[in-house]
């Protein structure tokens, strides 16, 4: 393509709301402009982008034998009152009415849709298992769309739902899905690592995150420098802690009066003891789905924080909310004094995993201004014990006994062992070898399509703009004519221009009658990943080469050049 034929409108303007480099760069690059707050239109540099990533998960998508199909972006609601969400799914759940006063949704995912699909149209055990997937428009109402693509509230999702007649084949789609997001991601040229998320209620290894590796990402991911071992934060677990060193004796469990001593810090240099053996009570006020609420405190290690999605889980609430001071006196319990021994009645409490049998431990004596040590943890329900805690630096690793570091990721995809938590409410069944009527087994599977194209640029990007891999850029090469007025020059790119598109190459021929130096600036910032400079020296038969990762120049002979371009591209 002639970039004076092309409608790219760059801007050397810095715009202050895009803090994050992909959001600026494909701003200025002229990639996609901004609507409105979370909304994007995609101009024809980012729609070429766009279309690169959207055919390799096409391509690996079919190649695993999963279906293309389209759900109607809108929605309606009863598919979603059937299945319970349309008044659970917070604000990000886009809800509006028609003309005749019918309820609709714009889908942020679509779980209903794929269920009402299958629903009565497979009934047997025999034509199963069946996936199938969309590359479609998603709605979210994020309460603060940010980042440009990588949190829109209208984005692209690939979402796929598959249906299975048991577990097994369910374990075996999940597997295949593992493999296929791998090949997608490998051939996105991305730095990623498949990490063990959090499932909820589900658990065990029913959830995980594919990750690309960037330091402006959102989320907290902890790795192994060992092993594969990965996980999302929430989710992370790590080898029982373990104190190097004399551990206090107290030979027995007694009563003692610690005046004011209320911070865990405080505690540990009173007793003249590591932290270690210390017990925190964290408090927390938990709102379940009834809306109901109630007190739940968490009991960890002094020198352990708590990790929130963990405790959540673990008392089965949907948040928490702050709990003020007068709450927490109505409940008896005395604040910077609490333990397990002795609550008062009605309070719910959950102990972390790891405390499970120690010994020698200091807790609160829920009596103000007293502490009790030599506590053994023993004596409680094993439904008390739970991972609550969060993994830091340099834990060691739950498989092998590497280092864990955390890291900063943003995910580009989750696949999920979803069970029938949706075939069963939406009353989608089948029948079984044995002619009985059973639910479907699901698992379900996203890819951000559209977040991509931004996290490719946040994984590889100088201060002077994207560097795009040659996989998903939306030109191979460009040629940069440095004096459009120069005859020979102009004959000369235009030839190779020729030349190489009919290889098959796709390259941009920058013709535009402009300063050299904009045309460089322009290259620089758009991030094609080769150029060709034709300038001066073609005099000699000499143009130069250029790798925009690095900006490495070269010198070379006009009769080698296109020997060169295949070797770079191959
Ligand atoms: P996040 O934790 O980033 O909010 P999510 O867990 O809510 O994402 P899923 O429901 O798992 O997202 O959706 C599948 C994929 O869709 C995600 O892995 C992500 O790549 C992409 N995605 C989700 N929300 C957005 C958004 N607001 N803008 C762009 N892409 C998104
Ligand atoms: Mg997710």
């Amino acid at each position: 393509m002639r970039f004076s034929k092309i409608f790219i409108p760059t801007t050397k303007e810095t715009l202050k709301d895009a803090t994050l480099p992909s959001h600026q760069f494909l701003l200025r690059a002229g990639f996609i402009a901004q609507n409105g707050s979370g909304l994007y239109d995609f101009l024809p540099l980012g729609k070429m982008v766009y279309n690169r990533i959207e055919k390799i998960i096409r391509e690996e998508m079919n190649r695993s034998g999963a279906l293309e199909v389209s759900f109607s972006f809108v929605t309606p609601a009863n598919f979603w009152r059937e299945s319970g969400r349309f008044e659970k799914y917070g604000k990000e759940l886009l809800r509006f009415k028609d003309r005749k006063e019918n309820d609709f949704v714009l889908s942020p995912t679509n779980e209903e849709s794929a269920v009402n699909m299958v629903k009565n149209r497979i009934t047997s055990y025999k034509n199963l298992p069946l996936h199938i997937y969309q590359i479609n428009t998603k709605f979210r109402d994020e309460a603060r769309p940010r980042f440009g693509l990588l949190r829109g509230r209208e984005f692209v999702m690939k979402d796929g739902y598959s249906f299975h007649k048991d577990e097994e084949c369910l374990n075996l789609e999940f597997e295949k899905m593992h493999q296929t997001y791998t090949k997608i991601f490998t051939r996105l040229g991305l730095n990623f690592r498949a990490v063990e998320a959090d499932s909820g209620a589900i658990g065990g290894s029913g959830s995980k995150e594919f990750m690309v590796l960037a330091n402006n990402g959102e989320d907290d991911i902890v790795v192994c420098d060992s092993c594969e071992y990965a996980a999302n934060i929430e989710a992370a677990r790590r080898k029982p802690s373990k104190f190097n060193g004399d551990e206090p004796e107290s030979n027995m469990m007694s009563k003692f009066y610690t005046p004011d001593i209320k911070t865990i810090d405080e505690l540990a240099d009173f007793f003249k003891v590591d932290k270690f053996f210390t017990i925190k009570a964290v408090i927390k006020k938990a709102i379940f789905e009834n809306k109901e609420s109630k007190i739940v405190i968490f009991f960890i290690r002094g020198c352990d924080e708590l990790q929130e999605t963990k405790a959540i889980n673990a008392c089965g609430c949907l948040e928490f909310e702050n709990l003020s001071d007068e709450e927490i006196l109505k409940s008896n319990l005395v604040a910077g004094f609490c333990g397990p021994l002795k609550l008062p009645d009605g309070i719910e409490f959950f102990i972390d995993n790891e405390l499970k049998n120690q010994k020698e431990m200091i807790i609160g004596a829920n009596e103000k201004d007293y502490h009790i040590i030599g506590f053994s943890v023993s004596n409680f329900k094993n439904e008390r014990f739970k991972d609550l805690i969060s993994v830091k630096d340099g834990d060691v690793c739950p498989c092998c006994n590497g280092k864990l570091s955390i890291t900063k990721g943003i995910e580009v995809g989750h696949i999920f062992k979803l069970g029938t938590r949706y075939s069963k409410s939406l009353n989608a069944t089948f029948l079984d070898e044995n002619g009985k009527s059973k639910p479907f087994i699901m698992g379900c599977y996203g890819i951000g399509v559209s977040r991509l194209m931004a996290v490719a640029i946040e994984s590889k990007y100088d201060d002077k703009g994207c560097i795009w891999n040659k996989e998903i850029a939306p030109f191979s090469i460009c040629i940069i004519i440095s004096n459009i007025k120069d005859e020979n020059q102009f004959n000369f790119s235009l030839n190779l221009y020729k030349k190489l598109g009919d290889l098959g190459i796709d390259v941009l021929l920058d013709d535009r009658n402009e300063r050299f130096g904009v045309k460089m600036n322009d290259y620089e910032l758009i991030g094609i990943p080769y150029a060709v400079i034709v300038g001066k020296n073609l005099v000699n038969n000499e143009i130069e080469f250029i790798a925009r990762d690095g900006l490495i120049k070269e010198k070379i002979s006009i009769d080698d050049i296109v020997d060169k371009i295949k070797t770079v591209l191959r």
